[in-house]
């Protein structure tokens, strides 16, 4: 008879195999999502802390794809990262965003996420300025998110390109602040416009009074930098009230809103009036 380890290791190996195969066809899909148009825009609602007002809403990308339904972003954008198909679709979804965005009115910011790869793009900046351009979004009204890891990756380009980015009047947002190798050196080398708490911290703040310290230390720093801060991740009342108490400006999560359709992004601004 055949050794329980022999079918373990066969079973390891395919399902190895399994997970590859996956990531090739995925792959494979990925470079013609954009054209097949299988990309969709889900928008979630920022909102001031003082006063309750929509300051914004983040685009957030999933994938309806043929034959495996609405994919999430996790499932599908590092992959689009490897094979290089994230430079299509990013630019993609700034288009899609800076367009649905012109139709609101208000001074509502669109913030859009920016993949690593992206910021190493030599059109990336014309491209920004030719959606602003087409539909007649004012550049304020843009944020642009990175992540403190494609600042380290190649730091002196990227910064570059920041820079050449905010002369458009497009404002830079750091995502998931706090996460990452130098969170207080990225800060340092680039002139920010926001700060994204990362939901992490928020997460523990009830039962870590150390990540508590950590939330009300990030507010400060904003403060003293003339950065605003966002909390990323608000999901409870509990929550909110602790980032009131803090003087945290701006909060997303849950408790505000999901991910949702343009229809109800322009909806929820409507009842706002
Ligand atoms: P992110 O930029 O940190 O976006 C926030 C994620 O947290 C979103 O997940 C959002 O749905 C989720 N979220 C918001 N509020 C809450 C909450 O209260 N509780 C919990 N548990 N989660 C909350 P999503 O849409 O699945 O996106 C995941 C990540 O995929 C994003 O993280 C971002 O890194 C990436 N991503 C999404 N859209 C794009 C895109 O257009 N381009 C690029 N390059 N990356 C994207
Ligand atoms: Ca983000
Ligand atoms: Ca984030
Ligand atoms: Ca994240």
């Amino acid at each position: 008879a055949k050794s329980g380890l022999a079918e373990k290791i066969c079973y390891y190996e395919s399902s190895m195999d399994e997970a590859a195969r996956v990531r090739r066809n995925t792959a494979r899909d990925l470079w013609t999502a954009v054209e097949n148009d299988e990309l969709r825009l889900l928008y979630q609602v920022q909102r001031s802390l003082g006063d309750n007002s929509i300051v914004g809403y983040e685009a957030l990308v999933r994938w309806q794809h043929p034959t495996r339904g609405l994919v999430p972003p996790v499932e599908f954008i590092s992959i689009a990262e490897e094979c290089g198909a994230i430079i299509e679709i990013g630019k993609w979804v700034l288009a899609q965003a800076c367009e649905d965005a012109a139709k609101w009115n208000g001074d509502i910011k669109i913030a859009v996420n920016l993949s690593p790869a992206q910021l190493t793009d030599p059109d990336l900046v014309a491209f920004v300025r030719q959606a602003l351009y087409r539909t007649g979004l004012s550049p304020r009204r843009l944020e642009l998110e990175i992540t403190e890891s494609m600042v380290i990756a190649d730091r002196t380009r990227a910064l570059h390109i920041l820079r050449q980015l905010k002369a458009l009047g497009v404002t830079i947002a750091i995502d998931d602040f706090g996460t990452g190798y130098s969170s207080l050196d990225t800060l340092n080398a680039f002139r920010f416009d926001k700060i994204k708490i990362d939901r992490s911290f928020l997460k523990d703040s009830e039962t870590n009074p150390q990540a508590r310290t950590i939330i009300r230390a990030i507010v400060a720093l904003g403060r003293s930098l003339e950065i605003k801060v966002l909390a990323e991740g608000v999901e409870t009342k509990n929550q909110l009230d602790l980032l009131k108490l803090e003087g945290c400006e701006e909060a997303q999560g849950y408790l505000f809103g999901r991910p949702e359709a343009v229809e109800a992004a322009e909806a929820r601004l409507l009842a706002q009036g």
